[in-house]
C-alpha cells in the first residue's frame, strides 16, 4: 500500500544512524515522526563510538558465499549519497582516513594466498558495479589505488614492526571520522520537524485497534500508524513484544577502543587492519586523531540472547579505563613501534566503547563463528511494525532509508 507521507505518523525507537536516517527520510516525505531514545541525546551509541570504516567487505573474507561482501558494497556505495541529502556538511568535507592496508597477522586463520583470492572477488565485484577510475560513489572520493598484494619487505607498510605481518594488501577502503558524522546527523535532525524525546526507554510495543503504542516506565506514548525498531542492542527484545521471535543465536560483544589526539600522528600511525582473526586496527583521520583497537584487550564482554547484556556506559570507570588502555597500547606497540611513544597519562587519550550485535554463538577466534559474516541483516516486518537489523555502520543509512520506503510504499522500491 502506498501512503502519502503527510498521512502517516511513525514512531522510531532508537536514534542511532539507522533510526535517524529512517526518521530524516520519512520527515522529508512529509511524515510525522517521533524518535524515542534511551540515551541522553541522539547518536550516543554504537553509531558514534565506532571506527567509522565504510566497509568494502575485506573483514568478511571468511564468508565464502560473497553475500556479506555484496551487502557491504551496496551499503558503502549508498553511504555518502544518502547522508549528503541530509547532513549540513557533505561527507567528503569531514576527516577521512587514508586507504587501509590489510596486514596478514602471523596467526591469521586464513593464509595470504586464500585471502588474495577472496579479496580479488571484492575488486571484481567493484568493477561489476562500475566502481573504477575516478568516481563519486564510494564516499564521493576519487579512487586512488586498486587492490595490490605487498609481499616483499620493501613493499610492506613501513611503520609496521618486523614481525607484524607475513604479507599485506593495499586496498581502497577508508574510514570517516564517526564523531563528526554523529554531530552532522544531530544537526540535521535538529533542523527538521522530527519530534525527539531522549532518556526514554521503550520496554515494549503494543498494538491496540490497529495502531501502535510505545510502553515506557512513564506510561504509553502513541498512537502511531507505523513503528521502526532501530534500537540495536534492544532490538531482539522489543521484537519479541510484537511476536517476532528470532531463532538466531544473537551475541552482544562490548568493545573498547582508544581515540588519541596529538600533533603529527598522521605521520607515524599507519592505517592498517590485521587479518584475519581477533586482532585489531590502527588508523588516523586527518593529521592529529587516531583510532586504536586491539581486540584481545578491548573486547571485554560477550553475551548471548539467553543472557543479553546490561546497559553499559560508553566510558569505563577509572580503573577499567587505565587497565584496558594500557593493554591496548601494549598489544599494538608490538605491531606498530611508534605506538610506544603514546603516553596514556600525559597525551590526550580517550577510551570509548560500544556494543557489537551479531549472529554467532562463538567469538571471532572460531573460524566457523557466524560473526565472520553479516548477511543476516535487513528489515523484518509484521503488520506496520518494521525492525532494522543494521549489521554495520556501513549499512545503517541504506537500511534506514529502506525502512522509510517500506513505511511509505509497503516495500522498498
Ligand atoms: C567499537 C566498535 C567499532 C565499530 N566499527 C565499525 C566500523 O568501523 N564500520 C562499521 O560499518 N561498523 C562498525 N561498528 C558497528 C556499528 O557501530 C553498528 O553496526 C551501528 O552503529 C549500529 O547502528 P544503529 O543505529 O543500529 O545502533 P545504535 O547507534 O546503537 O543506535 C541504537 C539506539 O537505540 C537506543 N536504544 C536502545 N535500546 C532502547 C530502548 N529500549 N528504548 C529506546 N531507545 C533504545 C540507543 O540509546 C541508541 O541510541 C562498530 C561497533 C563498535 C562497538
Amino acid at each position: 500500500m502506498q501512503r502519502s507521507g503527510s498521512d502517516v505518523s511513525v514512531l522510531v525507537v532508537g536514534g542511532g544512524l539507522a533510526g535517524c536516517t529512517a526518521a530524516l527520510e520519512l520527515e522529508a516525505a512529509g511524515a510525522d515522526v517521533v524518535v524515542l531514545d534511551a540515551g541522553p541525546s541522539l547518536m550516543q551509541g554504537a553509531s558514534r563510538f565506532n571506527e567509522g570504516k565504510v566497509h568494502l567487505g575485506y573483514v568478511y573474507a571468511n564468508d565464502d558465499s560473497e553475500r556479506t561482501l555484496r551487502l557491504m558494497l551496496a551499503g558503502a556505495m549508498e553511504f555518502a549519497a544518502i547522508l549528503d541529502r541530509h547532513l549540513p556538511v557533505p561527507l567528503r568535507g569531514l576527516p577521512v582516513s587514508p586507504p587501509f592496508d590489510y596486514a596478514v597477522h602471523p596467526a591469521t586463520m586464513v593464509p595470504p594466498s586464500d585471502l588474495a583470492r577472496r579479496y580479488r572477488r571484492i575488486e571484481t565485484e567493484m568493477e561489476r558495479l562500475g566502481v573504477h577510475g575516478a568516481h563519486d560513489d564510494y564516499l564521493g572520493l576519487e579512487r586512488v589505488r586498486q587492490l595490490r598484494r605487498c609481499a616483499t619487505d620493501e613493499q610492506l607498510p613501513p611503520a609496521l614492526g618486523a614481525d607484524a605481518c607475513i604479507a599485506a594488501f593495499a586496498t581502497e577502503e577508508r574510514a570517516v571520522e564517526p564523531f563528526a558524522v554523529a554531530d552532522g546527523v544531530i544537526a540535521a535532525v535538529e533542523r527538521s520537524r522530527i519530534d525527539v524525546r531522549c532518556s526514554v526507554v521503550v520496554d515494549a510495543v503494543e498494538r491496540i485497534n490497529g495502531r501502535y503504542w510505545a510502553v515506557t516506565a512513564l506510561g504509553r506514548i502513541g498512537p502511531f500508524d507505523s513503528v521502526i525498531n532501530a534500537s540495536w542492542a534492544s532490538r531482539d527484545r522489543l521484537d519479541r513484544t510484537v511476536g517476532i521471535v528470532s531463532t538466531d543465536p544473537w551475541s552482544y560483544r562490548f568493545k573498547y577502543f582508544l581515540r588519541v589526539r596529538k600533533d603529527g600522528l598522521g605521520d607515524i600511525i599507519p592505517t592498517v587492519t590485521w587479518a584475519l582473526g581477533p586482532f585489531g586496527d590502527v588508523l588516523t583521520y586527518g593529521a592529529d586523531t587516531a583510532y586504536l583497537s586491539w581486540y584481545p584487550a578491548g573486547r571485554v564482554s560477550f553475551a548471548t540472547s539467553e543472557a543479553p547484556p546490561p546497559t553499559v556506559s560508553p566510558r569505563p570507570d577509572r580503573d577499567t579505563a587505565a587497565a584496558v588502555t594500557a593493554d591496548i597500547l601494549a598489544g599494538l606497540a608490538q605491531l606498530v613501534p611508534a605506538i610506544a611513544s603514546i603516553d596514556p597519562v600525559h597525551d590526550d587519550v580517550e577510551i570509548w566503547g560500544g556494543v557489537i550485535v551479531g549472529v554467532g554463538a562463538t567469538d571471532i577466534d572460531d573460524p566457523d563463528s557466524g560473526l565472520h559474516r553479516r548477511d543476516n541483516i535487513g528489515i523484518v516486518s509484521v503488520g506496520d511494525y518494521h525492525s532494522i537489523s543494521t549489521g554495520k555502520w556501513t549499512t545503517a543509512p541504506m537500511l534506514g532509508r529502506r525502512a522509510a520506503e517500506v513505511v511509505l510504499y509497503g516495500v522498498a522500491p
